[in-house]
């Protein structure tokens, strides 16, 4: 079968890599109703991704990693999501953040040498814990009630981080943290030890297996060395992308299901299968207008971006865009794939249902809607400035 998503793959190496990103998602996708319904965290999935090689592709080459694009990484974690939403914006937020790191450069550099050889030898992995219960999202400056305080040789660190996605298997991470001496916030890369707790609190619609549970930090130490420098170079916040794919990845796997249960299914009064009808037919193009739309920006933006590399901060209100046009036709194309299948398509037996509830959570991570459509005005003024 030619599949329309395959037009994406540009190379042979990119390719290879799918081929085994399929295999793996494949995997994913037998385990995925079991994870969801316990909510329990994927332990399964992060060893074989570990073992193929996955947590690597975004570490620089200079330290033993693969540094793929930010197109391929958006192939990769848009197919990663097609077996499990969950699985792919998890480790989507590593992958990420290693990118972020390779070009930006924003930490001291034996940090993150070090953190890449951790990655590279023993399958390490990153997040940062940013959000807070009093604080909303960072994506909107609030500041943490999270406080570091010098002591010697380093940083006293105390709060509540929630939405802490990877927590129940990372060894380490990055908080922010507020400095009443400085009044100003910082980047710390905590190690994870007894003075550092999971309260489990993830409990949610979707999205069930990313272990978003609340961290609490009671008095951590964290060497001076670990507090994290400035901002780097302006990448424009590319990396985030991953979060469109997991999306698209997620409705790409419910406009398949649809299409499969309409070519196959024939009630018994008629001689063809659904798929002859013509207002499914309607609802079918309907869900490839959202698919293609948001898809070919994505893709667009991504390469954009990876061959643009001085002009990346003037991308980001397209690469907002690239978000919000993900997230949101994600949520039309299941809602659409629902209706071409019908009452099954409520039955927890099956996966649309779960494609239903973890599309929703898209909404709710970086960049949101209003801040998109807020930067698009903003940067369209500018031209008449
Ligand atoms: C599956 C999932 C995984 C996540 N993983 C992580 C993670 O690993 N690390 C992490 O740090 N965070 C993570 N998050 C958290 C995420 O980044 C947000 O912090 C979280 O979803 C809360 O965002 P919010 O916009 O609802 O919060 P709030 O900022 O509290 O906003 C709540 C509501 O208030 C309104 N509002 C608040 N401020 C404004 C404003 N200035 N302008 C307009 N309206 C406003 C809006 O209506 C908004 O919907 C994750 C979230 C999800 C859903």
């Amino acid at each position: 079968m030619t599949r329309w998503v395959d037009q994406y793959i540009r190379n042979e190496e990119e390719q290879a890599r799918v081929w085994q990103v399929d295999k793996l998602a494949a995997a994913f996708a037998e385990r995925a109703a079991r994870h969801d319904r316990e909510g329990s965290f994927p332990f399964d999935n992060f060893a074989d991704l570990r073992e193929a090689g996955y947590l690597k592709l975004t570490v620089p080459k200079v330290y033993g990693g693969e540094e793929i694009s930010l197109y391929e990484m958006v192939m990769l974690q848009e197919r990663l999501a097609y077996g499990d939403g969950s699985t792919a914006l998890a480790v989507g937020w590593h992958m990420g953040q290693m990118l972020h790191l390779r070009t930006s450069r924003k930490w001291q550099e034996p940090v993150f040498a070090d953190l890449c050889a951790a990655v590279v030898k023993d399958g390490a992995m990153i997040n940062t814990f940013a959000s807070e219960a009093a604080s909303g999202s960072p994506s909107r400056g609030g500041r943490p009630e999270t406080t570091a305080t010098a002591v010697p040789g380093g940083w006293l660190i105390s709060g509540r981080k929630t939405f802490s996605t990877l927590s129940p298997i990372l060894d380490r991470f990055v908080v922010t943290a507020y400095i009443p001496d400085e009044d100003g916030v910082s980047d710390f890369m905590v190690s994870r030890d007894e003075q550092v707790s999971i309260i489990e609190t993830w409990d949610t619609l979707g999205m069930r297996a990313t272990g978003s549970h609340d961290v609490v930090l009671d008095q951590v130490f964290v060497p001076a060395d670990h507090r994290l420098t400035g901002k780097g170079t302006d990448d424009g916040g590319g990396w985030l992308l991953h979060i469109p794919a997991c999306y698209l990845g997620i409705a790409l796997a419910a406009r398949d299901y649809a299409l499969s249960f309409a070519n196959s299914y024939k009630p018994g009064q008629m001689d063809k299968p659904i798929s002859s009808i013509p207002s499914v037919q309607h609802t079918i193009g309907q869900m490839e207008l959202e698919l293609r739309t948001a898809h070919t920006l994505l893709y667009s933006i991504a390469e954009r971006w990876d061959r643009e590399t001085e002009n990346r901060p003037a991308l980001k209100a397209d690469l907002g865009l690239a978000k919000y046009l993900a997230t949101n036709n994600a949520i039309k194309i299941v809602d659409l794939a629902m209706r071409i299948v019908g009452g099954t398509s409520l039955s927890r037996q099956q996966p649309l249902e779960r494609y239903y509830r973890d599309v929703r959570a898209g909404l709710h991570n970086p960049p949101m809607d209003n801040v998109v459509i807020q930067n698009l005005a903003v940067t369209a003024l500018s031209e008449f400035e």
